[in-house]
């Protein structure tokens, strides 16, 4: 019953290819979106799809208090941020006091990419070092500078000179295939090698699940090791909280908060404003002075009164609807029924799992553990036409990711089994 209008799906890719180029679509069979309410997404013949893949509309499709938030907002007044305004100083002291004591300062911007970007600048301003350490899966954004820290997205044969790679530290619990990795270790010859070639490291860069290496919960000891070598080595350590910030993890409102690190910078972004662009970096007062001396910083943009008022009102709405403790809860539910799940397929290697953050390693079969992209796609889209979304990662493409908003339900949890065990039952 939902009066959407009907347009012919080709017809649209044609003319999307003509004017947008080839940038991809998820799933064989693009789905036409045209509407959204909470965990639901309606393409343009009314019918719905569960959203277990979205880490941008965290507190629920076309929520209203955020629509309200920022319509009300846009009603009275639209500005740019050279004038004072309370919504940026509200919404820097909210998020410092989510924060650990030290990091004192905010910087808007507007988009994951920047964040990360002008993190990236003031860790070279304050160390006066030009190297990076991300992991060997990362990534970071889609400016040139962070570009070049997202070696997922690297060309066959691609690697800039000042930037090297480590594998993820896995929590012991966890398999990683194909790998007989040290990562202290890995670290230190990264560290000694950007000091040999004269560029020193600025800093290392990390996603706090490892998202993209295939969402790896990160092993804390070794973790808290590798950190603590960078700052021997003079660099500073950069918590990337653009996928897993927001109550993701449940537990915590950010993802570096299960480990014992106290980065020096953190950079948000993606839920922070349920769908509407705003991010932030945060850090220390006196690394953000590094960068006004030198060249000054401001955004026409990062901070204005709207993104303002869409990111105060999904810190609300996390707070309001104590979705830190629902994420844990649901969390640990969606694990355990997918380790039930498990026990049945030769396909599922392990469950990883973190708050609403999952990873299910595909592997060919338990013996052999080698990873089985072929058969992870095929799932990926076997859901999509029973209607239910997730999506893929790992440098091997082969760990289904799950990734719901938070308000996700246990109920959600059953369909999206249900129709998961459908699918694997006919891989
Ligand atoms: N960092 C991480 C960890 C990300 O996942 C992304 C986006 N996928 C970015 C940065 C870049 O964010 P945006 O696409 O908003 O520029």
């Amino acid at each position: 019953n939902v009066p959407y209008p009907q347009m012919e799906q080709s017809r649209l890719c044609s003319r999307r290819s003509t004017v947008l180029g080839e940038s991809p679509l998820f799933y064989e069979d693009p789905v036409h979106v045209v509407g959204g309410e909470s965990v639901w997404l309606f393409d343009s013949d009314g019918q719905r799809y569960l959203d277990a893949y979205n880490n941008v509309q965290v507190v629920g499709h076309t929520n209203s208090a955020v629509a309200d938030a920022i319509g009300g907002q846009a009603r009275k007044l639209t500005t740019h941020t050279r004038y004072l305004h309370e919504a940026p100083v509200r919404l820097a002291e909210r998020l410092l006091a989510t924060m650990p004591d030290k990091l004192d300062r905010v910087l808007f911007v507007n988009s994951g990419s920047e964040a990360t970007d002008v993190a990236w600048r003031l860790a070279k301003a304050a160390t006066g070092n030009n190297g990076a350490i991300v992991s060997e899966n990362a990534y970071h954004g889609i400016t040139d500078a962070v570009a070049e820290q997202s070696s997922t997205i690297w060309p066959e044969s691609f690697s800039p000179e000042h930037v090297e790679t480590i594998e993820p530290p896995v929590d012991e619990r966890f398999h990683r295939s194909n790998s007989n990795s040290e990562p202290v270790k890995d670290m230190t010859e990264s560290l000694d090698s950007l000091e040999r070639q004269g560029l020193g490291t600025a800093a290392f860069m990390f996603d706090s699940l490892f998202t993209s290496d295939g969402i790896y919960p990160p092993d804390k000891i070794q973790l808290g090791k590798m950190t603590d070598r960078v700052r021997e080595a003079g660099g500073l350590v950069i918590a990337d909280e653009v996928q897993t910030g927001h109550g993701r993890c449940g537990s915590d409102l950010w993802g570096f908060q299960s480990t014992d690190i106290v980065p020096d910078i953190v950079t948000i972004g993606k839920p922070m404003g349920n769908g509407h662009p705003v991010a932030a970096v945060v850090t220390q007062s006196d690394i953000a002075s590094t960068l006004y001396d030198q060249m000054g910083f401001f955004s026409t943009f990062g901070g204005n009164p709207v993104s303002c008022a869409a990111a105060l009102a999904v810190l609300d709405q996390i707070q309001q609807r104590d979705l830190l403790t629902h994420v844990s809860a649901v969390g640990e539910y969606l694990k355990e029924s997918l380790e039930e799940l498990a026990a049945d397929y030769e396909l599922i290697g392990e469950v990883r799992q973190r708050g609403l953050m999952i990873g299910i390693e595909i592997v060919k079969d338990q013996d052999s553990w080698e990873p089985a992209p072929r058969q992870t796609t095929a799932v990926v889209n076997g859901l999509r036409q029973r209607q239910v979304l997730i999506g893929s990662s790992g440098k091997n493409d082969n760990v289904l990711k799950i990734r719901p908003p938070l308000i996700f339900e246990k109920g959600h949890v059953d369909h999206l089994l249900e129709r998961l065990n459908e699918v694997l039952s006919e891989q």
